[in-house]
This record gives C-alpha cells, structure tokens and sequence, in this order.
C-alpha cells in the first residue's frame, strides 16, 4: 500500500536491534485517517471471507483494529496481556514472547467473547517474528473458531513471522513489507 509505505519513509526511524519506530502515526499518535485506509485496503484482499470479529492484541493492534473493525461492520476482540493469571477456566491463555520488550507475557481472551460459531480476522500492527499473531492462533484454535486470516500493517521481511503463517496456508495480508533497513543511513526498502 503505497500510501503506507511513504508515510514510513517519511515518518518512520530506524532503530538499532531491528526496530522501526512510526510512533509518529502508528502506534503513539495515530493518524486514523491512515486507519481507515488500511481498513479499505483490508476490506478489498479479504472481499468474500465471512468475518465476523476483528482479533488483536494490546496494546498497539487495538487501534487499527478498532478502525478497520467499523469497516468491516464486527467487534473487535482484543488479547489482553497479563504477567500471572488465575486459570479459573473462564479464559484461553496463550504465551507471547514480546519482540520489543523480550518479556514472556500470558495472553487470554474470555471464553464469552470467542467460541466456534466464530470467524476471525486477525489484525496486527507488526509483524516480526511471529510470536504474536501465533499466539493469538493458539487462541482461535483453542476456542474452536476459524481463523479466516491475518491483517498486518507492517510486516518486516527479514524477520520469519510471514513465512510461518503463509507456510501454514493461512491468508495474511501485510500493506507494507519491509525487505531492508539500516539504522545508521534510515535507509528503508520495501518489497514489491
Ligand atoms: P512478533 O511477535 O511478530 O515477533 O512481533 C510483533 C509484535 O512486536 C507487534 O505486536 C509489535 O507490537 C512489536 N514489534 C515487532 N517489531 C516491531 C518494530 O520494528 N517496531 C515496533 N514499533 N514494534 C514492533
């Protein structure tokens, strides 16, 4: 999405480690005009899926989802993020690893808000290693819900997330891939 990916090159840093900060519209500030884009562009690759709920994690994925959620007309679900929990059985629980802050942190969604009756799309902010939209795969599969596809705004080429979902035959649809980007030029190339 070729809007996205000048908003990046014009707006986004990179940073040591692998990291590419677009606090400045993404995920600090939000340019929910932006949103709404991205959420057209996903309404258009996901056309003839029958969705009916938005999946996320905290923090950063809730307002993209929010948004792209009004497009598609669902609710949005999202994994909330807890360091202990209390496995009362009112919930499915997952682990993620996080990528920027190399925690280990629970996941869990209540058993009321995810069933089989269920069809998900899952959308997310980044996608690097995988662990969290895993994570929130484990969710789905635990509640007995499709997983209908995978919406990320950012995926960063060079990291393994993207192969291990599309290896899977799951559908995941990323607006801007990164294939390159160096911390000491900002220099950032994208995939065709
Ligand atoms: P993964 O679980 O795929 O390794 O990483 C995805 C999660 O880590 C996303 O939910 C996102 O919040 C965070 N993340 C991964 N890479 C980056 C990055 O380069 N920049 C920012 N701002 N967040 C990232």
């Amino acid at each position: 999405m070729k809007l996205l990916e000048e908003k990046i090159r014009k707006e986004g840093n990179v940073k040591e480690g692998n990291v590419l900060k677009v606090d400045a519209f993404l995920n600090h500030q939000m340019d929910v005009e932006l949103f709404h884009e991205m959420g057209l562009e996903w309404k258009r690759l996901f056309e003839g899926k029958n969705i009916n709920k938005i999946l996320t994690i905290e923090a950063s994925g809730i307002g993209i989802a929010c948004v792209a959620a009004e497009v598609f007309h669902v609710p949005v679900v999202f994994a909330k993020k807890t360091a202990s929990i209390n496995l009362d059985g009112e919930m499915y629980t997952s682990k993620v690893e996080s990528f920027t802050k190399k925690k280990v942190f629970d996941i869990i969604v209540s058993k009321k808000f995810l069933g089989p009756d269920d069809h998900i799309l899952i959308i997310d902010d980044f996608l690097a290693n995988g662990c969290a939209v895993m994570g929130l795969i484990d969710l789905i599969n635990e509640s007995g819900a499709t997983l209908e596809g995978v919406g990320i705004a950012i995926e960063k080429g060079f990291q393994n997330g993207g192969k291990l979902i599309r290896e899977r035959g799951i559908q995941l649809e990323s607006l801007a891939i990164v294939e390159s980007m160096d911390a000491a030029t900002g220099e950032i190339t994208f995939r065709n």
